[in-house]
């Protein structure tokens, strides 16, 4: 019996399998070879409605009950089953969305180290006690929502998920998490291992489904205050109106469009490779890939030539292999929409100079995998410059200076990060003020770490996840005043 066999259903609710009823089926298909992985039931209204009441009384009656450093140890208990577990957990999602294996290794990783960093904040999180006049106490509480609702996308199934549930349940909550339907799987296992590490029942609950079904069920839900979703800006945006009147908070992790901004004066061995790397890994569907490659115009031919042949040499392959470094896109229709950007891009005048085709590795035929494209002479106004793709093209611009590369860098709507190389420290610090980004990132790629927050500025999202700044989105911030002395009235 394989791993997927042994689910005993299609949603986690309660601390139980379940299978829904009556709104028919969808597929989970790994995308390096368009085999069926399973048939899933679609969650829907129903299928919410349990699992938002079966978090609502695992709050009340449970997790709300512990003390903060015991649901710590909780989350660390998870964490580590969570690394007895990780082959199994890096399967599912190579399976399930055709990053190679050792990428989603990579992600099972930072997901432990998410879960364990949340595990030892929970009794961190603390009120303050302002001095406001010498006769009243003020102090804060901060008090956790009680249920959030999650939506994740695809891209990394595993580190999505646990990004979401680690902080919400660290700041006191229980939590409804609708998975993206292409990759349903890694969470489901996830959310059984919780109960197994001693969660209580009913702490994490799985809803696969339709976004447009299970999803909007949950964003509108009387009984849930709280939405985090990443995922596109168009989805983020729809969902801030969709809560069918009610007020809610939001946090929104979104698209990007990241600018990778090369100088003369860098290190070019490791920026040419980075150039690669921050574009073409996980197959380009990376919210922050630098998906705009900026060069100085004194350097772009030899760069773009160093970078040619170094992209010759990457490995685009079966995902399960172990030395395949680029691996498949994740659904026919993605790839779809990728061939749709390179045709156009060809029709607006850019240059392609490599790439562009589907590719059919031994073993995968039948699956999609995309040749890692590169466009050069493109300009601002080109839709490969301004909007995201999420495939592994990458768009080369030249600038003659400074100003011109910070004005191109911030010239889309989007604003997660902004990459920069140099070895002019008043240029690099000068270039972290000036991008309208909530990531910057000198002189390396896709740093992340648990303690450090991470958000978007613009139409890239609102609000943060990781670092202590969680303590802001998943709770609320009560303010407690106490008379000292005997209150008299203004009117006297
Ligand atoms: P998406 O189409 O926006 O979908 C994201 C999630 O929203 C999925 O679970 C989807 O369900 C659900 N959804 C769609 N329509 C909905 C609706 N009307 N009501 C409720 N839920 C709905 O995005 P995606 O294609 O999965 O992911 C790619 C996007 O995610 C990119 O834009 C990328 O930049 C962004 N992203 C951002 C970050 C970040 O941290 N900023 C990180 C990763 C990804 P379905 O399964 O039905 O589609």
């Amino acid at each position: 019996m394989n791993l997927i066999d042994k689910f005993g259903g299609d949603h986690f609710i309660d601390g139980e399998w379940v299978t829904a009823r009556g709104n028919g089926t969808f597929d989970s298909v790994n995308p390096a070879t368009g085999e069926t992985l399973r048939q899933l039931t679609r969650g829907g209204r129903a299928e919410i409605d349990a699992a938002v009441a079966s978090s609502w009384r695992c709050f009340d009656n449970e997790w709300s009950r512990l003390g903060a450093g015991e649901r710590g140890e909780l989350l660390y208990r998870w964490a580590n089953l969570m690394a007895e577990h990780l082959e199994e957990i890096a399967l599912l999602d190579t399976l399930d969305s055709g990053k190679p294996i050792r990428d989603s290794r990579g992600s099972a990783q930072r997901g432990i180290k998410m879960l364990k960093f949340f595990a030892g904040l929970t009794d961190k999180l603390l009120g303050r006690q302002i001095p406001v006049a010498e006769n009243l106490l003020n102090y804060t509480l901060h008090e956790p929502y009680g249920v959030v609702g999650a939506i994740t996308p695809w891209n990394y199934p595993t580190t999505n998920f646990l990004t979401k549930v680690a902080p919400a349940l660290a700041c006191g909550n229980t939590i409804v998490v609708k998975p993206a339907e292409q990759t349903p799987l890694s969470a489901l296992r996830l959310a059984e291992l919780a109960v197994e590490a001693g969660l209580p029942k009913g702490t994490v609950n799985v809803v696969n489904g339709f976004g447009q079904e299970a999803g909007q069920a949950l964003v509108a839900h009387p009984d849930v205050p709280k939405i985090t979703f990443t995922g596109s800006t168009a989805t983020g945006l729809h969902l801030t109106h969709a809560t069918e009147g009610r007020v809610k908070s939001f946090t929104l992790e979104l698209g990007g469009k990241t600018a990778n901004v090369v100088f003369a004066d860098s290190d070019l061995d490791a920026a040419v490779k980075a150039a690669a790397y921050t574009c073409f890994m996980n197959q380009g569907q990376t919210c922050t890939a630098g998906t705009r490659l900026l060069l100085e115009d004194t350097i772009a031919d030899v760069f773009l030539e160093r970078l040619l042949a170094y992209v010759k040499t990457l490995k685009v392959g079966d995902p399960l292999k172990e030395d395949t470094q680029i691996g498949a896109i994740v659904s026919a229709s993605q790839f779809e929409r990728i061939a749709g950007f390179v045709a156009g891009a060809k029709q607006e005048g850019a240059v392609l100079l490599c790439g562009g085709e589907p590719l059919a590795p031994a073993g995968c035929e039948r699956g999609y995998f995309m040749a890692p494209t590169i466009f050069d002479r493109v300009t601002p106004g080109m839709k490969i410059f301004q909007q995201e793709i999420f495939g592994p093209v990458l768009s080369v611009v030249r600038f003659r200076d400074f100003g011109e590369a910070v004005d191109l860098a911030n010239r889309t709507e989007y604003g997660l990060a902004t990459t920069v190389w140099t070895h002019n420290l008043q240029k690099a610090h000068r270039f972290v003020q000036q991008a309208k980004s909530g990531i910057v990132w000198v002189n390396t790629v896709h740093m992340l770490h648990p303690a450090s927050p991470y958000g978007g500025y613009k139409q890239s999202g609102l609000g943060t996840e990781m670092g202590v700044e969680i303590a802001h989105e998943y709770m609320r911030h009560k303010s407690a005043w106490i008379q000292l002395d005997t209150w008299k009235s203004p009117w006297q």
